[in-house]
C-alpha cells in the first residue's frame, strides 16, 4: 500500500484521483474537490477558482485542470478547488459573500468563530492551506469588471518565499506580473506568502462572462507552474513579463454614477483625467486624475458605484 493523502474529509491512495465534496467545519457549502495522489512523491500544490463567486473564467480553468491531472503523470499531490465560494457562486454576488457581506480575499486566515466569509477563510487556510507547499489562486475581472490579464505575488520578508512566488507569477503567459506589499490585507496569496508557503494570484476573463481563451491562458499558466515544480513532465514555458510594482487603486468615496474616461490597458500620464464622479442628477461631484504615469490595469465599468467601492486601478 503506497501512502495516503488526507486533506480535510478527503482520502486519497496513491496513484489515485478523487472527485468529491470537501467538508469543511462550520461552512454551510460543500466544496467540489479534485484531489490528485501522484503515482511517484513530489510537492503538494492547491489550485483555487471562484473566490470570487462570478470570476467564471477563473473557475472554468480551475475546473478544466482538476478534470484533466491523471495520477499516472504527476509526481507530488493537486487539490483543486474550483469553486472555493459557492454561495456567492449561486446567489452571483460580486465581490461578497451574500450571507455577511464580506470580500473572502481580505478574510484570510478567518476566524473560527466569525461571519460565514472569515469562517470559510479560516478553514480554507486550516485544512488545505496549511497542508500544501504551493496555491495558485485563479481570478478575474469580477461581473462589473473589465482587466487586463494580470498575476500577482506578494512581497514578503521571506527572500526564498518571495522569489519562488514571483518566478510562479512569471509562468503565465501575461505581461503584467505585481509584486504587491501587501496594500490589500487578507487575500489568499499574502496569508500563505506570510506563512512560508510560496503563492500566487492570476487574473484572467472579465464581466461575468466564461472566456474560452482566457481559460486555456489560465488553465496552460497553471501547468506551466506544475511543469516548473517538478509535478508534470515537460518544458517550462518561458513569456516575457513586465513588473509592476506600483498598483494604485482608486476608490469612490461617495454613492453615485461612475463615468469611466479610459479603458483597460490605456497608458495614462500623471494627473490625467481618468474619469469622473456624478450624482443621480448627473452633475459632478468629483473627477479622479491619475497619480501615477503607468497602466490600467482594470476597471470598473458599472454605472453604479457605492462609497468605497473600487473604480480602477493604474499599475507602474
Ligand atoms: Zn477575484
Amino acid at each position: 500500500m503506497g501512502n495516503v493523502w488526507e486533506i480535510g474529509n478527503l482520502s486519497v491512495t496513491e496513484g489515485n484521483k478523487v472527485k468529491d465534496y470537501l467538508e469543511l467545519p462550520t461552512v454551510e457549502e460543500k466544496l467540489p474537490a479534485f484531489v490528485v495522489n501522484g503515482s511517484e512523491a513530489g510537492p503538494k500544490v492547491l489550485v483555487l477558482g471562484g473566490i470570487h463567486g462570478c470570476e467564471y473564467t477563473s473557475i472554468d480553468a480551475a475546473q478544466k485542470v482538476g478534470a484533466e491531472l491523471e495520477p499516472a503523470q504527476v509526481k507530488g499531490k493537486v487539490i483543486v478547488l474550483p469553486i472555493a465560494n459557492p454561495a456567492s457562486f449561486y446567489a452571483r454576488s460580486i465581490y461578497v459573500h451574500p450571507r455577511d457581506q464580506k470580500n473572502l480575499n481580505r478574510m484570510f486566515p478567518g476566524k473560527e468563530d466569525g461571519t460565514d466569509a472569515e469562517r470559510l477563510a479560516y478553514w480554507l487556510n486550516e485544512s488545505i492551506f496549511k497542508q500544501v507547499d504551493f496555491v495558485i489562486d485563479l481570478h478575474g475581472g469580477d461581473m462589473i469588471e473589465a482587466l487586463v490579464p494580470f498575476t500577482i505575488y506578494h512581497i514578503t520578508e521571506d527572500k526564498k518565499v518571495l522569489e519562488t512566488s514571483k518566478e510562479m507569477a512569471s509562468l503565465f503567459d501575461i505581461d503584467y506580473v505585481i509584486g504587491s506589499s501587501g496594500q490589500v490585507p487578507g487575500s489568499t496569496y499574502g496569508c500563505a506568502a506570510e506563512q512560508g508557503i510560496p503563492a500566487i494570484i492570476a487574473e484572467a476573463g472579465m464581466q461575468g462572462i466564461m472566456s474560452k481563451k482566457h481559460s486555456i491562458n489560465l488553465q496552460d499558466g497553471v501547468k506551466n507552474i506544475l511543469v516548473s515544480l517538478g509535478l508534470l513532465n515537460g518544458e517550462v514555458n518561458k513569456s516575457e513579463s513586465t513588473y509592476i510594482s506600483v498598483f494604485d487603486w482608486y476608490r469612490s468615496d461617495i454613492k453615485g454614477l461612475w463615468y469611466p474616461d479610459v479603458e483597460i490597458g490605456n497608458t495614462v500620464t500623471k494627473g490625467q483625467y481618468l474619469g469622473r464622479l456624478a450624482n443621480e442628477f448627473g452633475e459632478t461631484v468629483k473627477e479622479i486624475t491619475s497619480d501615477t504615469e503607468g497602466i490600467v490595469l482594470f476597471l470598473v465599468t458599472s454605472l453604479a458605484i457605492n462609497d468605497n467601492d473600487p473604480l480602477l486601478a493604474v499599475g507602474a
